[in-house]
């Protein structure tokens, strides 16, 4: 399991995270509530009392999710479902008030897209370029409906565009935060990250040494230091599939988190075996010692880290080549 997995499956509900991204769902759906509001109490004061039955709806549907998500970060109506709302809403606006009513394609295509990127954002804006001009056109105004076109289609480009560069550029920066450039496993600082998440989890705690490394790196130089790094994570990364996450917790040192429905002892016989079987080195055998513990609901990671460290002292001290479980 990935250790995003565990974020999302074991993050305590009452107390979830505040991040950039949740920040702006939450302001465009307080500003979404906000502005429905006040054409509510002006279709009612006008008496457009089925367009404003309809947009009533849709803040209801807003309102229901902003509470969830301050609360939980559960969306209980999905977000496509409310842009469809919202869609219809346009619509309905255009054949009550004139191509005026097009203007809500602007803002809906704008928080559309931030709030969902990828996938619905962009198939809403592609649906309300195409809607909207043909229901201004359908009302005969021709010219306006072409410009309407341009401009919508303008803006949906424009912003599919930047969210797209944005997108980019935060998986970057999230994977230059995250993980240790040699060898492409989770780094320290993510771990501590994650680790406050999962005292709640039970999942198996592994600590994995190279052997005799130093060795290596004297006879053989830095650089073929490197390489062993990288293959011995490469091989470790096969092994653990999807079932858990690596962490290079020091020089040559990894820890992995693994999930509760794997067994820790059997991975790590198997990541034991086969480094060894492996050929790194033509002239040398590359093994690993590890300390494998379990660690307990209610244990922090840092403490089962501790465990596992004594575990993986006992099998260097036994001689290497093995995994000791505690
Ligand atoms: P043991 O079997 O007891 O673990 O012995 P060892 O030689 O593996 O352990 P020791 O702690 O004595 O040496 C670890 C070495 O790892 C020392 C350090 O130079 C090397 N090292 C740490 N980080 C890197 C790295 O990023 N690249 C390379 N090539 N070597 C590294
Ligand atoms: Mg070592
Ligand atoms: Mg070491």
């Amino acid at each position: 399991m990935a250790i995003e997995e565990f974020r999302v499956r074991d993050a305590p509900v009452s107390s979830p995270k505040w991040t950039v991204e949740s920040r702006i769902d939450l302001f465009i759906g307080l500003c979404a509530i906000a502005v429905s509001i006040l054409v509510v109490i002006k279709n009612l004061v006008i008496g457009y009392y089925a367009l404003a039955a309809l947009i009533s709806t849709l803040t209801a549907m807003l309102a229901v999710d902003v509470f969830f998500f301050v609360r939980s970060r559960w969306l209980p109506i999905p977000v496509p479902a409310i842009l469809i709302v919202l869609d219809v809403a346009i619509l309905v606006t255009i054949w009550y008030f004139g191509s005026q009513g097009a203007l809500w394609a602007f803002p809906t295509i704008v928080g559309g897209t931030l709030v969902k990127p990828r996938g619905v954002g962009f198939y809403v804006s592609l649906s309300l370029v195409a809607t909207v001009p043909a229901m201004v056109m359908w009302q005969g105004d021709t010219t306006m409906a072409i410009r309407l076109v341009l401009a919508l289609s303008l803006t949906a480009g424009y912003m599919w565009f930047s969210v797209r560069k944005t997108l980019e550029l935060q998986d970057k920066l999230m994977a230059a935060s995250t993980r240790d450039p040699l060898t492409g496993s989770y780094n320290l600082r993510h771990l501590d990250e994650i680790a406050d998440q999962m005292t709640d989890t039970c999942v198996s705690v592994l600590l994995i040494d190279i052997d005799h490394f130093k060795k290596v790196n004297d006879s053989l130089g830095h650089a073929t230091g490197d390489m062993v790094l990288k293959q011995v994570s490469s091989l470790m990364f096969d092994l653990l599939g999807s079932n858990g996450s690596l962490f290079r917790v020091g020089g040559e040192e990894f820890l992995v988190l693994l999930d509760d429905h794997t067994d820790g002892q059997v991975l790590a016989g198997l990541i034991c075996s086969r480094i060894s079987e492996a050929e790194i080195l033509p002239d040398r055998t590359i093994t690993v010692s590890i300390g494998q513990v379990q660690k307990w609901r209610g244990e922090t990671v840092q403490d089962a880290q501790r465990r596992a460290d004594k575990q993986l002292y006992f099998a260097k001290q036994q001689g290497r080549n093995r995994v000791c479980s505690g």
